[in-house]
C-alpha cells in the first residue's frame, strides 16, 4: 500500500520543519510518495517563496532589478541546504534562473521554481527520487489535467523508483511550456498522485490539527473535526471555511480514497479524516452538525406581486440576476412574492439597473431591497431526516436575540442556512456552536 504525503509551505519552511517532515516519512514505510509545496512564511511577517517570485516577476515586468528579491530567495535555500547538510547546487541553480529571466521564462514558469527547488531540497534530505511535475503532471490543449496521461506517469515513476517526491502546483503544457495551477494547487498534485497510484489514504500535512467545527476567530478553542463527508466539507467549504483548495477533492473522491488532514507540527495528532460516507452505527455518539460556517455581505431583493405566476416572474428575475453577472445564492417563496439572495459584493453599482430592470420587465407591486446580511451555515450529515432539528436551532438563536431575515435548507438537508444582520454574524454562529457542536 502506498500513502500520498503532501506537505504545505509551512510544513517546508525551513530545515527545522524539513526534520519534523523527515520524522514524518521514516514513522510509516507506506509513506513513499510524497508531494511539496514551495517553503512559505516561518513567522507572522515572513514571505512565501511563491509570494516573492511573483514579486520578481512584476518587477521585471515594470523594468525594475529584483535582484535584492533574488538574493532573498537565495539566502531561504541556501539556509535550509547548509544547515542539512545537503549538496543541491542552488546558487548554480540561481545563476542558471537568472541568466533566463529576461529571455524566455514565462511567468509560470518562474513561480513554479518555488516548489521546484523546495522539492530538490527535500527530496535529497528524504533520499527519494526527485520526479519533476513537469515529467508526470501534464495539461490538456484545454488548460484541464490530463488524467490518463498523469495517472500513467506517475504510476510508471513510483514502480521505478519506489519512493519519490513531486513537486507541488505545476504541470505541463502539450505545448512544452510549464503551467501553474491556481494559488494553493499543491493540494491538487497531492489528489492528483493520490488517484494515480490509489493510494490507501491521501495525507495533507499542514500547520492545524484538522478542520475545525468554526473560526478560531470567532469561537475560542473550537474542536477538531475528527470525521466528515466530501458532501458536508463541500458544503463548509462554499460557506466560507478554507481547508483544501477546491479541485482537489474530485480526484480522490472519485477513486474512494479518504483524505486526511494532518498537523506536521503535531503529528501525534490525528487530524480530520474526510470519507465518501460514515456509516450510520459509527456515527451514533456524533454531534447534530459537524461545522459552522459563514459569509457576510449579502442582499435580499424581495420581488411583489399580487396573483403573482411565480414561474415566470421568478424566471425573468434569474435572468436579469444572471445578466448582471450577480449569482443567486438562495430563493425563497412566498404566496404573493418571492425573495432572491446574493452576494453584495456581486451586484456592486450594478444594483439599481437590476431593480430596474426588475420594475420594467416583472411589473411587481414592489420590490424591497435589504442588505448588510450574512449567511451562516449549520452543517451536518446528522441532521438529514431528523425532524426537530431546525426548530431548536431557530429558537436558540431568537433567545439570544438574533433575528432571522432568511431560511434555507439544502434539498439533501445536509445544511441549514439562516440569514442575519451582519452585525449578529459571531453571535449566531456562537450561539451555534454552544448550543449544538461544542
Ligand atoms: N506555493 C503555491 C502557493 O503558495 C502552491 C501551494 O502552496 O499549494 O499558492
Amino acid at each position: 500500500m502506498i500513502k500520498v504525503a503532501k506537505f504545505g509551505g509551512s510544513s517546508v519552511a525551513g530545515a527545522e520543519q524539513f526534520k519534523k517532515v523527515r520524522a514524518i516519512i521514516e514513522a510509516d514505510p507506506e509513506r513513499r510518495l510524497v508531494v511539496s509545496s514551495a517553503a512559505g512564511k516561518r513567522f507572522g511577517d515572513d514571505h512565501k517563496l511563491t509570494d516573492l517570485l511573483y514579486l520578481c516577476h512584476a518587477h521585471l515586468t515594470y523594468g525594475v532589478s529584483c535582484g535584492e528579491i533574488m538574493h532573498t530567495i537565495e539566502q531561504r535555500l541556501v539556509e535550509i541546504r547548509d544547515s542539512l547538510g545537503l549538496k543541491y547546487p542552488v546558487e548554480r541553480e540561481l545563476e542558471e534562473l537568472k541568466a533566463r529571466l529576461n529571455r524566455d521564462m514565462s511567468v509560470d514558469e518562474l513561480v513554479s521554481r518555488g516548489e521546484y527547488f523546495t522539492s530538490r531540497l527535500l527530496a535529497e534530505y528524504l533520499g527519494f527520487a526527485f520526479v519533476d511535475a513537469a515529467d508526470c503532471i501534464f495539461f490538456g490543449f484545454d488548460g484541464q489535467i490530463d488524467r490518463e496521461k498523469t495517472d500513467a506517469a506517475i504510476a510508471a515513476a513510483i514502480m521505478e523508483y519506489k519512493k519519490i517526491l513531486i513537486p507541488g502546483f505545476y504541470g505541463k503544457l502539450p505545448t512544452g511550456r510549464i503551467k501553474v495551477m491556481t494559488r494553493g494547487g499543491s493540494d491538487i498534485t497531492g489528489a492528483l498522485a493520490a488517484a494515480a497510484v490509489n493510494a490507501s489514504v491521501y495525507e495533507n500535512w499542514t500547520d492545524v490539527s484538522g478542520i475545525l467545527m468554526a473560526d478560531p476567530r470567532i469561537v475560542e478553542n473550537p474542536s477538531p473535526i475528527a470525521r466528515i463527508t466530501y458532501a458536508e466539507l463541500r458544503e463548509l467549504a462554499f460557506m466560507g471555511a478554507t481547508v483544501l483548495h477546491e479541485e482537489s477533492i474530485q480526484p480522490v473522491k472519485e477513486r474512494g480514497i479518504a483524505l486526511n488532514i494532518r498537523n506536521t507540527n503535531r503529528p501525534q495528532d490525528a487530524g480530520t479524516m474526510i470519507v465518501e460516507s460514515i456509516e450510520e452505527k459509527e456515527q451514533s455518539r456524533e454531534r447534530f452538525i459537524t461545522g459552522i460556517a459563514g459569509r457576510r455581505n449579502f442582499t435580499i431583493l424581495t420581488v411583489q406581486k399580487r396573483n403573482i405566476n411565480i414561474s415566470l416572474t421568478l424566471r425573468q428575475a434569474l435572468e436579469i440576476l444572471d445578466r448582471y453577472k450577480a449569482p443567486v445564492e438562495h430563493i425563497t417563496l412566498g404566496l404573493d412574492s418571492f425573495a432572491l439572495v446574493a452576494s453584495s459584493a456581486a451586484l456592486g453599482d450594478g444594483l439599481y439597473d437590476v431593480i430596474a430592470d426588475i420594475q420594467k420587465t416583472c411589473r411587481p407591486d414592489d420590490v424591497r431591497v435589504q442588505d448588510g446580511i450574512a449567511l451562516v451555515a449549520a452543517v451536518g450529515r446528522k441532521m438529514t431526516f431528523r425532524p426537530g432539528i431546525s426548530g431548536k436551532i431557530f429558537q436558540a438563536l431568537g433567545e439570544s436575540g438574533v433575528n432571522i431575515r432568511t431560511i434555507a435548507q439544502g434539498a439533501d438537508e445536509l445544511s441549514i442556512i439562516v440569514g442575519v444582520e451582519n452585525d449578529k454574524f459571531e453571535t449566531a454562529i456562537r450561539v451555534l456552536y454552544d448550543g449544538f457542536a461544542g
